[in-house]
């Protein structure tokens, strides 16, 4: 329930809706990016991916947060061809194994289960601060949120926080030289350019800002 700053199934829902929604909006931007430093395809890949989510949420409704995290991680890896479906796949994945059988997540749970999908992106992709990737709009967002919840703000207001820390994340990238992914053979050629997977990772926490900005805190 959402007034005691938790997050249910419902309010995990919307976040999955909201991240396709702005994804669908920002796709032809995120593919921009990629057109620079990759093969033009990253808001492709995210768009068709975040589609075949909503689509299998609207035809088999998981029954708790675990349930859905699992089936948009399924989704992912399924769907997405290129480095970001099994990367992504694999945050939602582990965000679910984390989650448990807890009927909701408090604030908490929540950002253990985010660290807990940060370290399995790690752990496929090898990805290390200011390798120029998703990572450094996503890990910069999860210690946010530690610190926020750590110094007592409430589920919103560290959402706020992380999502603030997510764009600057994302921005950081910019002079990065990319050191991961397709963008890393062009070496020198991939400095100037704001990273694709780190804005649409930026999108991911500001979604999930968005959709849980009515709890309390
Ligand atoms: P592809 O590079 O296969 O075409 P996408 O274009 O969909 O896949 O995604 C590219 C994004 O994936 C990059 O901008 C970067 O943020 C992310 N990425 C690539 N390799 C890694 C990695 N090893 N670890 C973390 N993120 C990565
Ligand atoms: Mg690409």
């Amino acid at each position: 329930m959402d007034t005691a700053g938790t997050a249910d199934t419902a309010a995990l829902a919307r976040w999955v809706r909201e991240f396709a929604r702005v994804v669908a909006a920002e796709k032809q931007r995120l593919t921009e990016l990629d057109a620079a430093i990759g093969d033009a395809d990253h808001g492709i890949n995210m768009d068709r991916g975040m589609t075949a989510v909503r689509d299998a949420l609207d035809a088999s409704p998981p029954a708790g947060p675990a349930a859905l995290l699992k089936q948009v991680g399924m989704t992912l890896v399924s769907r997405v061809g290129g480095a970001s479906g099994p990367l992504y796949g694999t945050f939602f994945l582990r965000m679910g194994t984390a989650a448990g059988d807890a009927p909701e997540l408090d604030a908490a749970a929540l950002a253990s289960a985010i660290r807990a999908g940060l370290d399995g992106v790690v752990q496929r992709g090898k990805a290390e601060a200011g390798d120029k990737t998703m990572f450094d709009a996503l890990a910069p967002a999860a210690d946010a949120l530690d610190e926020a919840l750590a110094s007592g703000a409430g589920l919103a207001d560290a959402l706020r926080r992380a999502a603030t820390a997510a764009e600057a994340g994302r921005d950081a990238t910019a002079p990065m030289l990319a050191r991961k992914g397709r963008a890393s053979y062009l070496g020198q050629r991939s400095v100037g350019h704001q990273d694709p997977g780190a804005t649409s990772a930026a999108l991911l926490i500001t979604a999930l800002m968005t959709a849980l900005a009515d709890t309390q805190g």
